[in-house]
């Protein structure tokens, strides 16, 4: 086992929208065999489950509002206390601003912080590039064109963009992330636990620098 394996456990993913971080969690989750835990995964399994918590969140979900942080602290709370949480987690997508930075230190002590830093720029080239079919195929104008502009290749529709790619829609989170999520960052600097990586490499790139960092920074006495 490296150093890495057993001493970092709980490690919270921040980055803007396109950065990737879904993907970065996923893997670390892998790697070290704790759970990776996000916001959605947890209201997709409180609405799957029904619980109090989960049909509270899926009325603010369906009428397209953002669920309150007193339920999404609730619902973190909860999903950390779980047996398989306990020898750690990789948490994504919370805390998003500084009242929910605020109950997760009351709820437990963050050992790392990754950050996926991404330009505006390239969060907006990379998910204003996305093109879908209704057959549910996917496709990216520069990444992973369609073999015909504007034509999926499994069906011969036409491609459309959804409206949450739309750069309008794209600058207006990357504000709110600039805004609300991105100070908290300062903060964990400060505490010595940031880890920032450069999100605008290869998915495989991106991977190798976060292991890199993560195993040249000694985080087992924090
Ligand atoms: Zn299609």
């Amino acid at each position: 086992m490296t150093k890495l394996e057993t001493s970092i456990r709980k490690i919270v993913v921040f980055g803007p929208q396109g950065s990737g971080k879904g993907t970065q969690a996923e893997f670390l989750s892998k790697e070290l065999n704790i759970p990776w835990i996000s916001t959605g995964n947890i209201y997709r399994q409180n609405i799957k489950a029904q619980t109090e918590l989960g049909k509270l969140a899926n009325q603010y979900i369906i009428e397209g509002k953002l669920v309150p942080d007193q339920v999404t602290n609730r619902l973190v709370a909860e999903r950390l206390k779980e047996k398989d949480a306990q020898a750690g987690f990789i948490l994504e997508g919370y805390p998003r601003n500084r009242g929910q930075a605020e109950t997760l230190d009351q709820m437990t002590q963050i050992s790392a912080v990754l950050e996926i830093a991404i330009s505006d720029e390239e969060a907006i080239r990379r998910i204003s590039g996305r093109r879908v079919c209704t057959c549910g195929m996917t496709f990216h104008i520069d990444f992973n064109p369609p073999k015909q502009e504007g034509i999926c290749d499994q069906c011969g529709k036409k491609l459309f963009q959804r409206e949450d790619d739309q750069e309008e829609t794209i600058r207006q989170r990357l504000a709110i992330y600039h805004q609300n999520t991105e100070p908290l960052l300062k903060e964990y600097l400060k505490r010595g636990i940031l880890i920032r990586v450069n999100g605008e490499q290869g998915i495989s790139e991106v991977k190798k620098e976060i292991f890199q960092k993560m195993d040249e920074n000694n985080f087992s006495k924090k």
